[in-house]
Order: C-alpha cells, then sequence, then structure tokens
C-alpha cells in the first residue's frame, strides 16, 4: 500500500494579502523545521517550517507580484516572497529538484508531521523553553 507521503496530491495556499495563491501537485517528501540562522532571519522567528514536495508548483494567482532573493554567498539558499505583503511563498530548488512549501503558507494541514528539527545547533535559546510557558487561545489576558 502507498504511504500518504508517497501518494499524488494537491495543496494550495497564499500570502497574506491574498495576492498570491499556488497549487502544488505531486508527492509531500520531507518536513523539517529549520533553525539556522539564515531561516531565523528570513522568517523572523525562531525557526522556517520547510515542506519539500516533488511535483509541479503552478501559481493560480499573483505570479507577478512573487519576487525571489538569493544569498549570494550560499549554494542554496533563496527566499520567495509577495511583493505586497512580503509573506514567504513556495520556491523551486533545481538542484534538489524540489519544491520548498512554507508549511504556514498552506491552506490545509500538511499532508506531513514535522519529521525532524534540524541545523538546532544555530536555535535561538529564547524559544528553548517555549512549550512549558502559559498557553492562551488568543492574546493573553489583560
Ligand atoms: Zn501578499
Ligand atoms: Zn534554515
Amino acid at each position: 500500500m502507498e504511504s500518504a507521503s508517497e501518494s499524488t496530491m494537491t495543496l494550495t495556499g497564499g500570502c497574506l494579502c491574498g495576492k498570491v495563491r499556488y497549487e502544488v501537485t505531486g508527492q509531500a517528501r520531507r518536513f523539517y523545521l529549520c533553525y539556522c540562522q539564515r531561516c531565523r532571519k528570513v522568517t523572523g522567528s525562531a525557526h522556517a517550517s520547510n515542506l519539500f514536495a516533488r511535483g509541479d508548483l503552478n501559481w493560480l494567482a499573483g505570479a507577478e507580484e512573487v519576487s525571489s532573493y538569493e544569498l549570494p554567498e550560499a549554494q542554496h539558499f533563496a527566499n520567495s516572497f509577495c511583493r505586497g505583503c512580503g509573506s514567504r511563498v513556495p520556491r523551486v530548488i533545481p538542484a534538489f529538484k524540489a519544491i520548498m512549501i512554507p508549511a504556514g503558507s498552506l491552506d490545509q494541514e500538511p499532508p506531513l508531521a514535522p519529521e525532524a528539527r534540524i541545523f538546532e545547533e544555530s536555535r535561538a535559546r529564547w524559544c528553548e523553553s517555549v512549550h512549558s510557558v502559559a498557553g492562551h487561545a488568543g492574546y493573553p489576558p489583560a
């Protein structure tokens, strides 16, 4: 029997302002939370949530709004984003024959659970205790 990660599926998502919409058809293969310094900078957060798929990336709307930045000193590090709102959007990584989907941009739950935290050596110390602090359904009580 085929596992969920091997079956072909269509994932959809978009940016915060809604101008950019995309569809990825293929197989979700890997899901990593990356704590490297580059991912911290580019997300402004503790880690990137990178879902890697094999297949096709199609822009359903706003392809002309998608801009990309390639870090000059890096072999593969780049960031694609909506020029209107700055949200990360998927990008094709030709060297890996993969599409990197920022999991938070998906309309639906990713088909895989995160399988590993990577570049933990670079992890910001402030996020080490994140699961032991208070949690609230919305804003903290006033
Ligand atoms: Zn946008
Ligand atoms: Zn990273």
